[in-house]
């Protein structure tokens, strides 16, 4: 499954919809404190920048390449925390990937 499959073509704003949103992006305070440390966002995993914080609602964006989210370096289901030390900024294509086993 591509990274575009993953999303509907029309964005529907179920509870569903919306708890994936939030687990993808759960953490803007952190995506807004990286972005004040370094100016600009870059993916993590693939250098790919700069990245744009994305709220869930902003329908034009949610599935930009240029997304930035947050990604768990251990996954919450492995015990990881949503401590800073335990995120790191994503682009939405490497934490689709990452997370692909993900229940969606
Ligand atoms: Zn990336």
């Amino acid at each position: 499954m591509s990274y575009y499959d993953s999303f509907p073509s029309t964005w529907k704003d179920t509870p569903k919809n919306r708890q994936g949103w939030q687990r993808l992006q759960s953490n803007t305070s952190f995506l807004e404190k990286q972005q004040n440390l370094y100016r600009t966002l870059s993916c993590h995993y693939c250098g790919k920048g700069p990245l744009t914080i994305v709220h869930w609602s902003d329908l034009s964006s949610q599935n930009s390449l240029y997304k930035a989210t947050v990604d768990h370096v251990v996954p919450r289901a492995h015990g990881g925390r949503d401590n800073d030390d335990n995120l790191v900024v994503s682009c939405g294509p490497c934490n689709y990937r990452k997370g692909a086993n993900m229940p969606y």
